[in-house]
């Protein structure tokens, strides 16, 4: 289905190129389009505008009695913050376009945008549009998000190069696990809240930024569907291979190797950074670790370092819910 999804995106990239020509005297032009965590749009003015939109449907990215409305309005918001994040951006608005089955609880509506709110405003972000319809089929919620970043810094993920370091912010695996409690029905009412918890922490913004601002990634992105297909997009954009380390990939005590390496839903920042820069990294920013957890290597394979051998790393999808 990857494969499937990837050549599916291939063909519209190569179609929108050929139509997306600007007129010369236009005051926008389009920097980077399909294909990153964000458009970058180039403006007049000394910011880059960052565009990015992002699905979440019920059946396919979650189950209403698996997780409380605030969480989901909190979900939403944040899967659209964390692209902007991914290429170093500040957010500024938001339009949420919203279809709600007809016999919905008013409280769940209000509970789902109390969690939406309460992370725009932590974020510094306006809702400013959107839609509301009614659905035949569950809740789907259609997140746009509209972000600047100082002219020419936007950091995509075409740029990582062999030698590079690879990083990742927080720990990798912990939504996934949750997930597969809930899936066991082991709910254990203290332990899931903790990794629900910790799976809604708010998007890594201000790292992000950091490491634009200090020019200190090569190239990044965010990880959503997984670190293997994340790496492998990151890989495929920058024409790399890679080799990370089992043993390096931080995680949960509770979360298995293969949900660090293959869960999704964690809105950590993978990120490449050269070595002679690597000395300037902190080991936290903001309270949140970072952890090198491989190298960019020539050519295109995936390498995974499993008690000490080299395996080939398999990339699998993000399994939705
Ligand atoms: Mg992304």
């Amino acid at each position: 289905l990857k494969g499937t999804e990837r050549q599916f995106v291939d063909k519209l990239r190569r179609q929108a190129g050929r139509r997306g020509a600007v007129p010369r005297r236009a005051s926008f032009a389009l920097r980077q389009g399909i294909g990153d965590d964000c458009a970058v749009i180039s403006s007049p003015g000394k910011k880059d505008l960052l565009v990015t939109t992002d699905f979440l449907l019920e059946g396919v990215h979650f189950r209403r009695q698996w997780q409380p409305a605030d969480a989901l309005g909190h979900q939403t918001l944040a899967r659209g913050l964390s692209d902007i994040a991914a290429m170093g951006g500040t957010p500024r608005f938001a339009f949420l376009s919203l279809a709600l089955p007809a016999g919905i609880d008013a409280r769940w509506v209000d509970r789902f945008f109390s969690g939406f709110f309460r992370l725009a405003e932590a974020s510094g972000v306006t809702l400013a549009g959107g839609d509301t319809v009614a659905s035949k089929s569950g809740v789907l919620a259609d997140i746009m998000v509209i972000g600047e970043v100082p002219r020419g810094t936007a950091v995509l993920r075409s740029g990582a190069r062999p030698g590079d370091e690879i990083w990742v912010t927080g720990r990798l695996g912990g939504a996934a696990t949750a997930l597969e409690q809930l899936r066991r029905g082991k709910l254990i009412a203290g332990r899931t809240q903790a990794l629900r918890t910790r799976s809604y922490h708010p998007p890594r913004l201000a790292i992000g930024r950091w490491l634009a601002r200090r020019k200190l990634a090569s190239a990044m992105m965010d990880v959503s569907d997984g670190l293997s297909i994340d790496l492998a997009r990151l890989c495929q954009a920058s024409g790399v291979g890679a080799c990370i380390v089992a043993d390096a990939i931080p995680r949960p005590r509770q979360t298995s190797l293969d949900l660090a390496l293959h869960g999704g839903e964690d809105y950590e920042l993978l990120f490449t950074v050269p070595p002679r820069r690597a000395r300037n990294l902190p080991n936290r920013i903001e309270g949140v670790r970072l952890t090198r957890i491989g190298q960019i290597q020539r050519g295109r394979r995936l390498r995974l370092i499993r008690a000490g051998r080299e395996e080939l790393l398999p990339v699998l999808g993000f399994e939705h819910f």
